[in-house]
């Protein structure tokens, strides 16, 4: 059971640390041993909201965002425990998962809804809230390298913040992912997820959305769309990389980056919340493990974006959508990645240098690989066949 204890930052922002120790939790409640003595001066105004007339996106300008710490040396981490030298983010000695409001936030603190009938000029509040979820108090490793305790406390951290965030005004997705390696961009090597609460649904899960209620309402609301696709994949089989009693990896039949694995609970639920605690225990094995087969297919870490696809806050969608992860890198060969390029970064049609098939195997192969103890597989996905090769000309 994760106990939970809310406090504030010096500048009001909210901090809650999740404990599975009550010796933890009760040092987490004593309010001298988790006083925030940086004195921060309040927080700045939230930035702003701009809608794009000719996509129908909004676009968050967060001016204010390139202060943010970029790299900062260990002994200056703002995600590690405060000591008298560090006086970090968790004003703690110690602790086992927080999550703590961004300091230097995209979204929010302000909540409210976004103008109704946007138009060209259109611009607003970026309301919302975003997060940050330290896994860890230690500062080096990485999501798959944690004990599958402290793995389990984060998922029902992530379960908690998405029920909170989803009952806040005008809050339309609660989006939690993982960015890891500073090849994609990560500025704090702690690690560390984040949750963001928008104020839209954004255009990736708005598409998935839709797809899914056009389905769910042709079968006149008998069947869901990744149902349907979770027992296709489950009966072809060469696409699959794990299959637990709950929960099912598999590389999708179109997937669009070199690496990209899909985890789907074998029931519909719409978010992390809905999840039973049978349903957290098993996701925490099956996700550790697909993690350790990343990093096994290389000599390296491999970078990743986890991103879980949950339902959106909207009356008509909800019913249909089916939460999910996706778990996608751009490494396409040990010391090289994928730009997003012309086709995928300006008309958002992928070309995959890889069959899905031969991803799928590689990952396979490397859960075995790490059961006989080696790393660096030998079966990598990289090296596209003769028949890929000729599919990009
Ligand atoms: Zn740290």
């Amino acid at each position: 059971m994760t106990l939970i204890t809310p406090t504030l930052l010096s500048d009001g922002r909210e901090l809650i640390y999740f404990d599975a120790d009550e010796a933890s939790a009760a040092r987490h409640r004593d309010p001298e041993a988790v006083r925030d003595a940086r004195g921060l001066p309040p927080r700045g105004p939230a930035g702003t909201a701009r809608y794009d007339a000719l996509s129908g996106e909004w676009i968050a300008v967060a001016a204010h965002r390139q202060s943010r710490t970029h790299l900062p040396p260990a002994d200056q981490c703002p995600l590690c425990p405060t000591t008298p030298a560090n006086l970090s983010e968790v004003p703690a000695s110690d602790y086992e998962v927080v999550v703590f409001e961004n300091r230097f936030s995209s979204f929010g603190p302000d909540l409210g809804e976004l103008p109704s009938a946007p138009e060209w000029g259109t611009t607003t509040t970026a309301f919302g809230r975003c997060e940050v979820v330290a896994f860890d108090s230690a500062h080096e490793g990485s999501f798959g390298s944690l004990p599958p305790e402290r793995a389990r406390t984060v998922i029902d951290a992530w379960a908690h913040r998405t029920e909170a965030l989803s009952a806040m005004p005008g809050i339309k997705q609660v989006f939690c992912f993982e960015n890891r390696g500073a090849d994609i961009g990560v500025t704090l090597l702690h690690p560390h997820g984040q949750i963001y609460a928008y104020p839209f649904i954004p255009p990736r899960a708005a598409t998935l959305a839709a797809r899914a209620h056009e389905f769910f309402e042709a079968s006149g609301g008998t069947r869901t769309l990744m149902g349907h696709a979770l027992a296709a994949e489950r009966s072809a089989g060469d696409r699959m990389v794990i299959e637990g009693e709950h929960f099912s990896a598999f590389v999708p039949f179109a997937a669009r980056w070199p690496l990209e694995v899909h985890l789907v609970p074998h029931r519909q639920v719409p978010d992390i919340a809905a999840l039973t605690g049978e349903e957290r225990d098993e996701l925490t094995t099956v996700y550790l493990d697909l993690l350790g087969r990343f990093d096994a297919l290389y000599p390296t870490p491999t970078p990743y974006i986890a991103a879980w696809q949950q339902a959106p806050l909207d009356d008509v969608l909800r019913p249909a959508s089916y939460l999910h992860l996706q778990v996608t890198s751009p490494r396409r060969a040990a010391d090289k990645l994928k730009f997003l390029a012309g086709s995928e970064a300006a008309m958002g049609a992928f070309i995959n240098d890889t069959t899905p098939e031969k991803v799928a195997e590689a990952l396979r192969a490397a859960g075995t690989a790490r059961t006989a103890g080696t790393s660096g597989a030998a079966t990598t996905p990289d090296a596209p066949s003769a028949t890929t090769r000729k599919d990009q000309a």
